[in-house]
């Protein structure tokens, strides 16, 4: 680590970065950018990231390092003159119930001082203040809010007996290990259904302990069925649950705001304590400008040092566009974009300098008003000394670099290399595919389709809109604009999906489903091609499956083999015995016009169109070409690609329905400007072959070539909520009051 002006990179080779070396200035702002699948991943994260956490790694004692995650060696030559990276990703926030916007920035910490040097009656030292301490918390939902009750009714069927199932948990079903601990406690017949039970048994079966039974070999103390299930599941915190276990866990619990604290997480004695008639609870339930409002105008000198650092802490909130939310917020609920910038402030609070930041698309759900604050604070952060480097494709950001490396000139095998590097103005005149594209705006579309129909929406009060009534239209690309907080997911993710439950939701996530997903499994031309080898070899199709009987034995069919590892993460390597190729020997000799199915997985979907006759498959793969996923090999694991990919390989699989409603949240996200355009052109497909488009959307070619725009504003937060206008995009220009209109 040291203070050379450049980080040098030389030979990056991760995934399809071709032999990279580059020199990129440091304590400056450098924006990757390229079109999807051009490596800007591969060599910011996979590469740089990596390699600058590994040699922090180092740094580290043995023993340290044996806590640490353990980190591979990126594929590059070397890498010299990195500092510790921060990277600051889309990756939700998470925490859990007791993690708010407050306590994820820290900015909950000087209000608690602020409330234990000037709150009247003070409730003692800053931490009686604390949900999160046993001096501050409300005794009765431990500084969560809420409460849960376990539903017995819910978990308990009492027409059935234990064996017949009448434990409705999964993990109680018959076989499991807990469904034994009573069905062969030898406490109860296991045959007599619950409600048959004498009121002794029921007692025994709910509520019994310190009896000891044996179960074969163990003996262990019997515990009730519900103070198991109170220990196990009541006393976690639910948010803190994987997905499906929360899921699972909530059909069996009825759930509320606390009753003795009403949702404030705190004791009577911190909600007593005030400043100007406000409590702690209830100044963090406001949004950040209204906080602001308060704290400038409180006169109390005992509070006006703490209220003043508060206020500047808070200011950063507002400057990067989160002025809607307030401290009490749960960082669970903020979408990923706003996570992002939330974790870009909690940096901004602090005064590290001669670090090595790594953003992923910062602009994301930032309306174009806000991209230019945004762009500011990121020159704040290499202000203070630190290098600042961003994936990006919003032209605003990459106009604002100092530095811009442009990777391509393709997406993937046809990518790989920095075709430009310099500063912005340079870019411009370069002939990139990057440079063209800046500055060279699509127009608004000329001609609008007309509806064929409405979806409706009524009275909509959800967080922040004002009562909101509109129609959707059917038959037409819908664009929601809006700057952040105006309520355009709550409008359509909260209030108009459930509505129109036969809605699809085209989103970012993932589609891995196990770790043998792949395109080719995923949009299901791995039956048709399967199918194909069993024709031209006269034998069954099962055998050319990569998770049944022609798969390697070694690896079952992954290609790879994983080790996993004490305190680390494991390692992946390739199979021995097929050598990667997933297959036995034998199934490999049978070919397809002179291709094994193995080769057949690692061509590209481009590639395999050149050489599929077979009609289903060809149709898959010219939807994936189309939708600009040429370059994806088949068998690429599915866990590999990119939220954006993802979403366009879902979309490749709809583009031959007909008559549905698709819902779609900044489909630009991972997007280049190139790019764009060829998703308009798929999106036009859908909505020409019958079905209605709707998109939340911030990216203003997009919204140009909306047929119908609903711009929700003014503001964010409860400034916004408003639809302030609905209709034709021609129409939006002549609202005064929206911000959306100043930049069409
Ligand atoms: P970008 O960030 O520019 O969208 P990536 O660096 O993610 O591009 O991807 C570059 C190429 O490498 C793409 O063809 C992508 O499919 C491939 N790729 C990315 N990650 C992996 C991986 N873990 N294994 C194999 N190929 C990968
Ligand atoms: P947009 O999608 O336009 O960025 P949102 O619909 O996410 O706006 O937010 C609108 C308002 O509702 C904001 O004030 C936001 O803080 C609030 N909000 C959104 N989701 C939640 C939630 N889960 N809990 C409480 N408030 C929320
Ligand atoms: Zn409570
Ligand atoms: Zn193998």
């Amino acid at each position: 680590m040291t203070d050379r002006a450049f980080i040098e990179v030389r030979g990056a080779r991760e995934h399809n970065l071709r032999n990279v070396s580059l020199d990129i200035p440091k304590r400056q702002l450098t924006v990757f950018t390229g079109v999807s699948g051009s490596g800007k991943s591969s060599l910011v994260f996979d590469t740089l990231a990596a390699e600058a956490q590994r040699q922090l790694n180092e740094t580290f004692t043995a023993f340290v390092q044996g806590f640490l995650p353990h980190y591979g060696q990126p594929d590059v030559d070397r890498v010299a003159n990195l500092n510790a990276p921060v990277v600051i990703n889309q990756k939700r926030v998470g925490g859990g119930a007791r993690s708010t916007v407050g306590t994820y920035t820290d900015i909950a910490a000087p209000l608690r001082v602020l409330f234990s040097r000037a709150g009247l009656p003070s409730a003692g030292p800053a931490f009686a203040y604390s949900f999160n301490t046993p001096q501050g918390m409300c005794p009765e939902c431990e500084g969560i809010g809420r409460t849960t009750q376990l539903d017995l009714d819910r978990l308990l069927d009492r027409t059935l007996s234990l064996n017949g199932g009448a434990i409705q948990h999964p993990d109680f079903k018959p076989g499991k290990w807990l469904w034994k601990t009573y069905a062969l406690s030898g406490l109860f017949d296991p045959d007599r259904p619950v409600q048959d039970y004498s009121e002794h048994d029921l007692h025994l079966l709910l509520h019994g302990r310190d009896l000891k039974v044996s179960l074969g070999e163990i003996n262990m103390t019997y515990e009730g069925l519900v103070d198991r299930f109170e220990r196990m599941y009541l006393k976690k915190d639910a948010a803190a649950m994987s997905d499906r276990s929360r899921a699972v866990f909530e059909q069996f619990v009825t759930g509320g705001t606390c009753p003795v604290c009403g949702g404030a997480r705190l004791n009577a004695a911190a909600l007593a304590s005030r400043i100007e008639g406000r409590n702690i609870a209830e100044l963090a339930d406001l949004e950040a400008t209204e906080l602001l409002a308060f704290l400038r105008g409180l006169s109390d000198p005992a509070a006006a040092r703490v209220a003043g650092h508060l206020a500047q802490r808070l200011s950063h909130l507002v400057e990067i566009g989160l002025e809607y939310l307030s401290l009490s917020r749960e960082t669970a609920t903020l979408s990923g974009g706003e996570g992002q910038r939330l974790k870009l402030v909690r940096h901004l609070g602090n005064s590290l300098t001669d670090m090595l930041y790594i953003l992923d698309e910062p602009s994301v759900g930032l309306h174009a008003r806000d991209v230019s604050r945004l762009t500011g604070l990121l020159g704040a952060l290499r202000d203070k000394g630190n290098t600042v480097l961003v994936v990006e494709h919003d032209p605003d950001v990459i106009l604002a670099a100092d530095h811009v490396v442009d990777l391509g000139p393709g997406a993937g095998a046809r990518g790989g290399e920095v075709v430009f590097q310099g500063p912005v103005a340079a870019l411009l005149e370069a002939g990139t595919l990057t440079g063209r594209h800046l500055g060279q705006p699509l127009p608004m579309k000329a001609q609008v389709r007309a509806p064929t129909g409405w979806l409706h929406v009524q009275g909509a009060r959800l967080h922040n809109l004002k009562d909101v009534t509109v129609d959707i239209p059917t038959g037409v690309l819908t664009v929601v604009t809006g700057v952040a907080g105006s309520g355009k997911s709550t409008l359509i993710h909260d209030v108009f999906l459930p509505l129109h439950p036969d809605a699809v939701v085209v989103d970012q996530s993932r589609v891995t489903t196990n770790s043998r997903s792949a395109p080719a499994t995923y949009t299901g031309i791995m039956d048709p091609i399967r199918k194909a080898f069993a024709k031209a070899s006269g034998r069954s199709p099962s055998l050319f499956s990569f998770n049944s009987e022609g798969s390697c034995p070694n690896c079952a069919g992954l290609g790879v083999v994983y080790t996993d590892l004490a305190f680390m993460e494991g390692i992946s390597a390739v199979c021995e015995v097929c050598e990667g190729q997933r297959f036995r020997p034998d199934v490999l000799r049978h070919q397809l016009r002179g291709q094994s199915i193995s080769d057949v997985l690692n061509m590209t979907a481009g590639d395999a169109l050149a050489f599929f006759t077979e009609k289903p498959v060809r149709a898959v793969l010219q939807a994936m070409t189309d939708v600009g996923l040429g370059y994806l090999t088949l068998g690429q694991p599915l866990s590999t690609v990119s939220g954006g990919e993802a979403q366009r390989l879902k979309l490749a699989t709809e583009l031959h329905k007909k008559g549905r409603v698709y819902v779609m949240d900044e489909p630009t996200t991972g997007l280049h400007l190139s790019d764009i355009g060829l998703l308009l052109g798929i999106i036009d497909r859908l909505v020409d072959g019958g079905n209605t488009v709707i998109l939340i959307e911030h990216q203003l070619d997009v919204i140009r070539q909306a047929d119908w725009l609903i711009d929700l504003g003014p503001e964010g937060g409860r400034a916004g909520g408003e639809v302030l206008y609905s209709g034709p995009p021609a129409g939006l220009r002549s609202v005064e009051r929206s911000v959306t209109a100043r930049y069409l």
